[in-house]
């Protein structure tokens, strides 16, 4: 079985955890650059996306994580955990000295932070999420159910370049107008390779298809 890990710098780091121990992997918080060497795959919860930046620099656990991730290392990011997967962050948040925050990066795509706006801070939607269909779990008789999403402040992807397959885009209905009045389906869900990102927490709506999709990746079985 796999050894997953869960960045414990900082957001609901538990929640992951408990998710992935319900699956049945051996599971490690990693906080240190050397505990990512212990771990198959790892999983960069939801939080602050600006903070998770900040200490991960400052731990060191950046730059082994950018190197692991350009190896192939399987990593899965939730919102915030999604906005450090992506190599462009459309309105990066800048510090006191001016310095535009950072992402570890490895997704080719283009993400907006908070882009549900924050009259709706918080909201829920089924969506149908591509590539469950073929999990363990899933009765390859029945199509997947579709997964029950929790948007918490959450960004989207505004854009993807070629090597990025999309599993899931919200319907139009569900996202707020731009400043000309249009209402547009957005990309909520998306692989590249070893990397897995979605706009929404799977782990606080027991929703554990997610992960169990991830499980796969790393065992190289998806
Ligand atoms: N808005 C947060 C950020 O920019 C992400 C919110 C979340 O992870 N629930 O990091």
């Amino acid at each position: 079985l796999p050894r997953v890990g869960v960045l414990a710098l900082q957001g609901d780091v538990r929640e992951h955890l408990k998710a992935l121990e319900s699956l049945g992997v051996p599971v490690v918080a990693v906080k240190k650059p050397a505990e990512l060497n212990e771990v198959d795959g790892l999983v960069i919860p939801g939080g602050e996306s600006t903070v998770i930046d900040k200490l991960a620099r400052m731990y060191g656990v950046a730059e082994v994580l950018k190197a692991k991730i350009a190896e192939g290392f399987p990593v899965y990011g939730s919102c915030a955990g999604m906005i450090m997967l992506a190599n462009t962050i459309a309105d990066p948040t800048k510090n006191l000295k001016g310095e535009p925050q950072q992402s570890f990066g490895g997704i080719d795509m283009v993400v907006r932070r908070n882009a549900f706006g924050r009259q709706v801070d918080s909201f829920e939607v089924d969506l149908t999420i591509k590539g469950l269909d073929t999990l363990p779990s899933q009765d390859p008789a029945h199509a997947a159910e579709p997964v029950r999403a929790a948007f918490i402040r959450a960004p989207w992807v505004e854009s993807v370049g070629d090597s990025v397959e999309v599993l899931a885009t919200i319907p139009a209905e569900n996202t707020p107008r731009s400043a000309d009045g249009v209402r547009m389906a957005r990309i909520v869900a998306v692989r590249s390779g070893n990397l897995l990102a979605t706009s929404f927490h799977p782990e606080v709506s027991g929703e554990r298809r997610i992960h169990e999709l991830f499980i796969q990746m790393i065992r190289g079985d998806a």
